[in-house]
């Protein structure tokens, strides 16, 4: 009997009509090159292999390494023993498809990650919790949007496709989880002209969620500025959009004002 291991974030799925729903939103075909984040016991892994002749994975517990290694032949499975955090942006960029029923514990750092990878991947899918994937995948004025939503919508287009019980995974998390996919944004309608600025200006206009615009951006932008932009200072950053935000940079970058 295989043990969980609650700091690798293991929820292994169980649940045959969920996994082949997955399998099916996926969609496998047998020349894409796939790259699985956590297999953990191989509950997706050896669906895929049904579908297509090779996969590779990336695995951090060598206890679930082994396993794979006894249940799945060599030539169709390649394993990188490795943290995901630490594999290269390059070796992720060359693969088609990128999925994984993600480690909870680091689901956001994983999708900032993937950010920096963006090369080949046709989409993305991902198990992720309800909460953050309502997070990356809602618009202005919700609860929920916010840095990581915009960051995320910038470099993808993100659909939440549908929810799964705990009780579908063993141990059950606490939590519901979504299957999402994003996919590349291949034309940006309005580009960022850097990306470092974005992110630090996204950091400081979602610092204090209360506060308006105008307060949270005091140290690089004034009233007069705001209002060029067409930006009502006293709205929240809630209430700004993906192009206010683009636009904000945009201005900001020129007069270098981030450093
Ligand atoms: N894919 C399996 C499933 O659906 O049943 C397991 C999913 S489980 C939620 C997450 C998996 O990610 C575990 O196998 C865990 O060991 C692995 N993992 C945790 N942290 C990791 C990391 N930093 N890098 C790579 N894999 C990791």
């Amino acid at each position: 009997m295989i043990k969980a291991k609650k700091k690798y974030g293991q929820n292994f799925l169980i649940d045959k009509g969920v996994i082949n729903k997955i399998i099916e939103a996926i969609n496998p075909k047998n020349l894409d090159q796939i790259l699985e984040i956590g297999p953990g016991l191989g509950a997706l892994t050896s669906q895929i292999l049904n579908k297509v002749d090779h996969i590779d994975v990336v695995e951090i517990d060598p206890d679930m390494i082994k396993i794979l290694q006894e249940k799945l032949p060599p030539s169709k499975i390649t394993i990188f023993p490795l943290n995901i955090l630490e594999m290269s942006n390059d070796a992720i960029g060359k693969y088609d498809k990128v999925i994984g029923n993600l480690p909870y514990y680091i689901s956001s750092e994983i999708l900032l990650k993937m950010i920096k990878t963006i090369n080949n991947q046709k989409d993305l899918h991902f198990m992720l919790q309800k909460e953050v994937a309502e997070r990356i995948s809602s618009s202005t004025h919700s609860k929920s949007y916010g840095r990581l939503s915009v960051m995320l919508q910038y470099f993808f287009d993100i659909e939440l496709l549908f929810d799964i019980k705990p009780e579908s995974f063993s141990p059950p998390p606490k939590v519901t989880s979504s299957l999402v996919r994003l996919i590349p944004k291949i034309n940006h309608e309005n580009t960022v002209k850097n990306i470092d600025s974005f992110e630090k200006l996204l950091k400081l206009s979602f610092s204090q969620k209360r506060k308006t615009i105008k307060n949270n951006l005091k140290p690089i932008l004034n009233d007069s500025e705001l209002n060029m932009l067409a930006i009502n200072p006293q709205d929240r950053a809630e209430m700004l959009s993906l192009s206010d935000f683009v636009r904000i940079e945009n201005y900001i970058f020129d007069k270098i004002i981030l450093d």
